[in-house]
């Protein structure tokens, strides 16, 4: 596809700018205007539009294509929280106006927005205050383990690990290694949850905290949950919970609950803002009581005289997270999508995602292998092992389901499970979207047994075929990569 410079003709046009509604602030001095125009492409209205979506439609998304990308839960995004978020009443505001620092008289909105939600969340998950501040899970992640640190130090205690199971996100480890910690990890058991014995002979007053998805990157719940709280508090450890699976369980356990002290809940996973392609996104952490004083700062309060306001007093605090309070769009449509869906709503969410993936793993079982083969919540991990024998791999029955419309699973996570395939197909999907799925596996799984070689030619239907990976991780020109 042409660049939209090389579409350029001189004196084309697709724009026209408005008239200046502020009057010219000065003239900008010769020296630093520039010599000669700028080399923007001039293209007519309809050759805009054409071109991107002519773009557009080279992508795969939940707009368009069934994405059932396990751990990620790209579930449809409801219109209507994007309007919410385009209200100009929020879009206009700006961070830097000085009432925010002063007594916040111009956005009481906003921070009423910020103030309501992190109520919510508190309910649906049983903790007690919460930060909306950071920007994607793994920045949460981060957020969470420095608090935990702040916490131990201001405690005098001398901790030295994290204690994390091998079935955890890539982020875990990565974000308890970044706040200064070491990382034990914990292998899984043969039902897919961390090894209890293996857990309580790694577990001593050294730990700081275990991190746990619940249920996990499998799909499991961890049945004993509540003796490992129990065991960890006593080994003066906090609980920190990886909350990019709450779409599991949202309405039916709450993580504070569960004996957990510490939260991220992934914004643009469970509370549906668009994601993918690198954001972006809201990590928000909530804590237990004994952790609110190191939250970061600002922090929104609500004043006596009910005005909302920004704190920055906190001695205690971690410190700033990121600029101003967070991506305050994913923010806001979290709060648009918790008030369109309502209790109700929220509950029928989890109980319609663990359907969706129960129905999926019932009907794929015959034809492919699961390794952890017992009811999942709202995910699931085939393995592609048995097709591995012909020479299919997982990443060829991807590039299989890419040809017939369907975005590919998550591939070759979690690690612990050889060819995986983890399959979420959340709460949005229609019976008739998830058997065309079934069929469609159904079909590479047979094509697998009669002619595997041809699985080396997927995909024919997408501009770039098969890209040499490693290239394509160190020559990002996307030209060479075709072919
Ligand atoms: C997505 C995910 C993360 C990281 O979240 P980001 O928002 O992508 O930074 C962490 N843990 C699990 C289990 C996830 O699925």
């Amino acid at each position: 596809m042409e660049l939209i410079f090389e579409k350029s003709r001189p004196g084309r046009r697709g724009v026209t700018l408005p008239a200046k509604d502020v009057p010219a602030a000065c003239e900008v001095d010769g020296r630093y205007r520039r010599g000669r125009d700028a080399e923007l492409p001039c293209v007519s209205e309809p050759g805009v539009v054409r071109h991107f979506t002519g773009l557009s439609k080279m992508n795969f998304g939940i707009d368009s294509h069934f994405y059932p990308l396990g751990s990620c839960t790209m579930k449809y995004n409801p219109k209507f929280t994007e309007r919410i978020a385009g209200l100009e009443e929020f879009t206009s505001l700006h961070p830097l106006g000085p009432q925010l620092v002063r007594g916040a008289m111009l956005t009481q909105g906003a921070l009423e927005v910020i103030s309501n939600l992190g109520s919510v969340l508190c309910e649906i998950t049983g903790m007690e205050s919460f930060t909306t501040q950071p920007m994607a899970g793994a920045h949460g992640e981060l957020t969470g383990v420095m608090l935990i640190a702040a916490y131990h130090r201001h405690k005098g205690n001398r901790k030295k690990y994290v204690l994390i199971p091998d079935s955890g996100h890539g982020t875990n480890p990565a974000s308890a290694a970044i706040a200064g910690y070491k990382v034990r990890t914990i292998r899984s058991d043969t039902s897919g949850v961390m090894d209890l014995g293996e857990f309580k002979r790694s577990l001593d007053e050294d730990a700081a905290a275990v991190m746990l998805t619940c249920p996990n990157t499998l799909g499991v719940f961890n049945p004993h949950i509540k003796e490992i709280a129990d065991l960890t508090h006593k080994a003066g450890a906090l609980m920190y919970y990886d909350g990019a699976n709450l779409n599991a369980i949202l309405g039916k356990a709450r993580p504070g609950d569960l004996g957990f002290d510490v939260v991220h809940l992934n914004l643009h996973k469970t509370f549906a803002t668009p994601h993918g392609g690198g954001g972006p996104g809201a990590g928000p952490v909530g804590v237990k009581k004994d952790l609110i004083p190191f939250l970061p700062v600002p922090r929104v309060i609500r004043r006596t005289d009910g005005m909302f306001a920004l704190d920055f007093e906190e001695p205690l605090s971690i410190g700033y997270i990121s600029p101003f309070y967070g991506n305050f769009a994913v923010i806001l449509k979290a709060y648009a999508y918790v008030l369109l869906l309502g209790r109700k709503g929220l509950i029928e969410v989890s109980e319609s995602a663990v359907l969706n993936a129960n129905y999926l793993k019932c009907r794929l079982r015959k034809y492919y292998d699961i390794p952890y083969d017992k009811d999942c919540l709202h995910e699931f991990v085939l393995s592609a092992s048995r097709q591995s024998e012909k020479g299919v791999h997982a990443t060829d029955i991807a590039k299989g389901l890419i040809d017939k419309g369907i975005h590919p699973p998550t591939v070759y996570f979690p690690l612990i499970v050889k060819e995986a395939m983890m399959i979420e197909p959340t709460e949005t999907e229609s019976k008739e979207t998830l058997d065309r799925f079934v069929e469609v596996m159904i079909e590479l799984a047979a094509l697998a047994e009669k002619d595997p070689g041809v699985f080396k030619e997927f995909p024919r239907t997408t501009p770039v075929c098969r890209p040499d990976e490693v290239k394509a991780a160190r020559d990002m020109d996307v030209c060479s990569l075709s072919g």
